[in-house]
């Protein structure tokens, strides 16, 4: 539990914190650094891309509102060169910039105005999540299901021969799945494995990823049916076509 035991100095993971606005960024830095992590501070897009690149940071916090090239570019322009992931922070209620942002490849988002303890749960749950990714890699593991391929050395999914170009987030989801074929996964479940403790109710954050991940397997693979909805439980893997 990367929160409840901070990471010993030396070791501590680099958070980029991604934030045209001076109060909010010295606010997070502040939390960041008493929860033991190491935060460096862009206020800009194009700041932000250098820093991806040169600082190799292990999670970056990004609002969305930013001069210049936004929040959005900037999702699209990391995913173009990096895994990291990503949380953005955008305002209450704004569901379309939440279907928007998972969409583009970010694994999770925080709403304004911000609750710091809320945010630095959700900044400990993506780390967590990126290191037991970490974990199936070094398993080696390689899944086959009718029509699907998921090879865990390369992270690379293909369905029906076709490469499928998944989020981190995305891609636990589908492995969840596709390890225990024809049963059903309840959505706590999937929220506690995929995302982490204290989101088993977070259902909407479940229901997009789950929609992007249709999305791009119906793409790759169309009229083929990879997860179904067990109606009030939750999905299962489909083994064959059904
Ligand atoms: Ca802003």
């Amino acid at each position: 539990m990367t929160g409840a035991n901070p990471t010993p100095p030396g070791h501590a993971e680099r958070i980029l914190v991604v934030e045209d606005e001076p109060e909010f960024a010295e606010l997070a830095v502040l939390w960041l650094e008493r929860h033991g992590w190491r935060p460096l501070v862009a206020a800009d897009g194009g700041e932000a891309l250098r820093l991806v690149d040169e600082a190799r940071p292990d999670l970056v916090l990004l609002d969305v509102g930013l001069p210049g090239l936004d929040g959005w570019g900037v999702i699209e322009q990391i995913r173009e060169r990096s895994r990291v992931p990503i949380l953005f922070v955008t305002a209450r209620d704004a569901e379309a910039d939440k279907v928007r942002g998972l969409g583009l490849g970010a694994d999770d988002y925080v709403t304004k105005p911000i609750s710091f303890p809320e945010l630095m749960a959700r900044v400990a749950a993506a780390l967590r999540r990126a290191i037991s990714w970490g974990g199936l890699d070094d398993q080696g593991q390689e899944i086959r299901r009718p029509g699907l391929v998921v090879d865990a050395r390369s992270h690379q999914v293909y369905a029906a021969g076709r490469p499928v170009h998944l989020s981190p987030t995305e891609y636990r989801l589908l492995v969840r799945l596709a390890e225990r074929p024809g049963e059903a996964i309840g959505h706590a479940d999937l929220l506690r494995t995929v995302w982490g403790p204290g989101y088993a109710d977070d259902l909407h954050v479940l229901r997009v990823t789950m929609r992007n991940l249709r999305a791009k397997l119906a793409e790759a693979a169309p009229g083929r049916r990879y997860v179904l909805t067990v109606y009030g439980i939750g999905y299962r893997f489909a083994p064959a076509q059904e």
